[in-house]
Order: C-alpha cells, then sequence, then structure tokens
C-alpha cells in the first residue's frame, strides 16, 4: 500500500471538496501516518471516510472531523494545546504537527499507554499523555490558549473553561447522548462567545463534568 497516495487522496477527496482551507491543516493531515494509529489487521481503510474501533468501546473519529476540529482551533505553531480524549492518539499527533505543546488526556488507561508508546516511536516529543478524567482538565499545566474535547459532552465542563486563556478557543461536540453539534467557544476580555458548526456523532465524554456513565 502506498500510504502517502493514500493520504492525498483523502486530503483532494474528502477535506478540500468538504470545505477545508487551512492550508497547514492539510499538510499536516497528509503527513500523520493515520494507518499507524488503527490495529494492523485494518490499516487497509485508515483512510477511509469512516470511524474505526480502537478498543474498549471507543473509537478512532472520521478524518474529517479530525480535519474540520482542528481547523475551527486556528492554530499558528505557538499555542498549548489541551486534548480531552486521547483515544488512538491520532488528534494528538496532528495538533502536534501545528502548535508548540499538547496536553492529551484518556480516561482507560491502556489506550493512554499505547498512544503514549506511538508517540514516542514517532518522535513526537511535545506530546504529554496521561490517563484521567479529563473533564477536570490539567491544572497544573493551564493555562491553555486551545481545548479540544473529542468525546460527546452535555455541557463544556467548567474545569475546562477555568483553564482557558484569554483569547482562547474550546472546541467540541456538544449535545445528546448520539447526536451532538460541534461548538466553539471564544473567551475574550468581553466574555465567551458561542458558534456552532456541524452535527456530528462522538462517543460520550465520561467523567465528573460529562456524562456520569458510558
Ligand atoms: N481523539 C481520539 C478520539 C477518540 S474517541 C483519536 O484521535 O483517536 C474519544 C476518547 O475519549 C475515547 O478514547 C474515550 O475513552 C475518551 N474519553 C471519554 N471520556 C473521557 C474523559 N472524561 N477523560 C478523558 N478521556 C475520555
Amino acid at each position: 500500500m502506498d500510504y502517502e497516495e493514500l493520504r492525498d487522496f483523502m486530503v483532494r477527496t474528502q477535506f478540500i471538496p468538504r470545505g477545508i482551507q487551512d492550508e497547514r491543516v492539510l499538510a499536516a493531515m497528509r503527513k500523520v501516518p493515520r494507518h499507524l494509529f488503527v490495529d494492523e489487521s485494518i490499516r487497509y481503510r485508515a483512510y477511509e471516510d469512516i470511524a474505526i474501533p480502537i478498543g474498549e468501546g471507543q473509537t478512532i473519529s472520521q478524518p474529517y472531523m479530525v480535519a474540520v476540529m482542528t481547523e475551527l482551533l486556528e492554530l499558528k505553531g505557538k499555542e498549548r494545546v489541551l486534548e480531552v480524549g486521547t483515544g488512538s492518539g491520532y488528534q494528538a499527533a496532528i495538533l502536534a504537527e501545528l502548535s508548540r505543546d499538547v496536553y492529551t488526556i484518556e480516561r482507560f488507561e491502556k489506550l493512554a499507554k499505547e498512544a503514549e508508546e506511538k508517540f514516542r516511536a514517532l518522535g513526537y516529543d511535545n506530546i504529554h499523555a496521561k490517563a484521567g478524567d479529563g473533564t477536570l482538565g490539567w491544572p497544573e499545566n493551564a493555562p491553555f490558549d486551545r481545548i479540544i474535547i473529542t468525546a460527546g459532552t452535555p455541557k463544556v465542563p467548567e474545569p475546562l473553561i477555568a483553564q482557558l486563556a484569554e483569547d482562547g478557543i474550546v472546541v467540541a461536540p456538544v449535545g445528546e447522548r448520539f447526536s451532538q453539534q460541534l461548538i466553539k467557544v471564544k473567551k475574550s476580555e468581553r466574555g465567551l462567545s458561542e458558534e456552532y458548526h456541524t452535527m456530528c456523532v462522538f462517543v460520550p465524554l465520561v467523567g465528573k463534568y460529562g456524562w456520569d456513565r458510558e
């Protein structure tokens, strides 16, 4: 398989026609080897327009959703980014290409450990990973310029809003259990403003400030 060619095909057929314009985002998605973030048996499908199971009942998000959320974060290269929901680690790797430091939290110990091994193998030394309840944020490393939640939540957890820097942006799928809408929250000296984007379906954010169970 020529994975590089598959990535370029993914960008040309799935992202550009659907309106992704940020050249840095497109370049990162042409570069990061998504097939290494899924099980070997399903690598051949890694660049299709689908979410793929990664164990523990969780999934690696559909590539288009990764592109949309990353573009909404408006990364320029110097940001400190918090990701809640490491999963496979793929989204974190994309963020690491586009920002200074990525802090990523995963609820399942096993997934957190596997992702960390991949970061090390691929040389992403600007990704800091831990297992835990990401709805609490990571206060020791706050404030964050950008926060991305990659699991569906009834609302943006308050601790995350508190740990967002001024002029910061949060992108998250907010709504019901099986259907959410991407929301972009901006913090300025005048307070918070919200923008609504595409509808989506993510696995639930389970934690103190998310859903109380799977
Ligand atoms: N960004 C991931 C998407 C993984 S799916 C990727 O690129 O593969 C969402 C992940 O969020 C799941 O792995 C799930 O276990 C995790 N999750 C759910 N609730 C969480 C919480 N409170 N804190 C941290 N991770 C959580």
